[in-house]
């Protein structure tokens, strides 16, 4: 039995309940734009399946979690970034500002970026 969340807002674009511009999909990963994309290229890649976050990722899960790298492969070569650069961000958890409960790698590229992500702020916690 696949996880689903009906609640959830990437289970319902997974399920074609909601519209996406989707970019790449196989039978474990489905990848889509960013409705605020941050930079010319700027695409989501999510597990088919509800996965909370990348925490919440257990034993068996392995294969889910490799396709979705793979296909992050495959959608850099399709938006023309797989020579420039491109960047894979995973925002897990409060800190990191995720704000969809199911795991999404961001891959993010098409112009030069900054390093590191804390610029500006001070090293240590809080
Ligand atoms: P995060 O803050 O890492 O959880 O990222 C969630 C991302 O999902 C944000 O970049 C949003 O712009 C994006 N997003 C939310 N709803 C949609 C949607 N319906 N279609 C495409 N992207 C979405
Ligand atoms: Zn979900």
């Amino acid at each position: 039995m696949s996880r689903y969340d009906p609640d959830c807002i990437f289970c319902k674009i997974a399920a074609g309940h909601i519209p996406a511009t989707v970019v790449y999909r196989n039978d474990y990963v489905m990848a889509f734009r960013d409705l605020n994309p941050v930079g010319p290229t700027h695409v989501l890649i999510i597990p088919l399946e509800h996965i909370a976050s990348l925490s919440q990722l257990s034993e068996g899960d392995e294969l889910i979690a490799g396709h979705i790298l793979m296909a992050a492969r495959t959608v850099a070569e399709k938006t023309g970034v797989l020579e420039s650069g491109y960047r894979l961000v995973f925002n897990n958890g409060r800190d990191a500002l995720q704000s969809v409960g199911h795991i999404h790698a961001h891959l993010i590229g098409g112009k030069s970026m900054a390093w590191p992500p804390f610029a500006g702020q001070p090293i240590g916690h809080g």
